[in-house]
């Protein structure tokens, strides 16, 4: 396993920008990969590890950056719940954890930190220091990960009967006899202005 401060670079520029988010991002995969046993995950563990983020901010680049999970891998997934949480699945043993940042640590950041005024600073800077117990709850836990979310070639294809779109990993939903897309069922975030010909 590579250096925190290794990590940290590494994350930071993949991200953009150093913040809170990636000391924390970076420290939770540690923690996380260290529970699991999983000391390569971009290299001789990399198709053991399995993540699920519950937020779509700063540490889930981070996260990202030190676990070599992502969206298009299929070795990360999203769960949009606002919780600044993420669970780290061993595929292979089945082992898995449930790390949280602990809302504690915003505060106690002071106990570390005291001199640096500004809050962001201060927390930035505390986080990178503070013992893993006041930063992070982690949870023993078990998740059951449908065979058509793992990596690998797409489990079905089908074609929606409405809007013509294939749809693969069985994402597919039937209403009334006939296979639609998830948008045509309903679940539809745009609306369609007019259809381009020609670019
Ligand atoms: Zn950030
Ligand atoms: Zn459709």
């Amino acid at each position: 396993m590579e250096t925190f401060e290794a990590l940290l670079e590494e994350s930071t520029r993949v991200h953009g920008h150093i913040c809170a988010g990636q000391v924390i991002g970076v420290r939770m995969s540690m923690l996380a990969l260290r529970l699991l046993g999983l000391n390569d995950p971009k290299g001789k563990d990399r198709k053991k590890l399995y993540t699920i983020v519950e937020i779509d901010r700063c540490a889930t680049d981070a996260i990202q950056s030190v676990t070599g999970c992502t969206l298009g891998k299929r070795s990360m997934k999203h769960v949009d719940h606002g919780v600044m949480a993420a669970t780290f699945v061993n595929l292979e043993t089945q082992q898995a954890v449930r790390v949280t940042a602990l809302e504690e640590s915003r505060t106690l950041s002071k106990k570390y930190c005291g001199s640096i005024t500004d809050k962001y600073a201060r927390q930035l800077e505390a986080y990178k220091i503070m013992p893993e117990e006041e930063l992070f709850k982690v949870e023993n836990v078990r998740v059951n990960v449908p065979e058509e979310n793992l990596p690998g070639r797409p489990l079905s294809r089908v074609v929606c009967a409405k809007c013509g779109d294939w749809i693969q990993d069985r994402r597919e939903v039937e209403r009334e006899g006939a296979v639609l897309c998830r948008g045509c069922a309903g679940d539809k975030y745009y609306t369609v202005i007019d259809e381009r010909d020609g670019r």
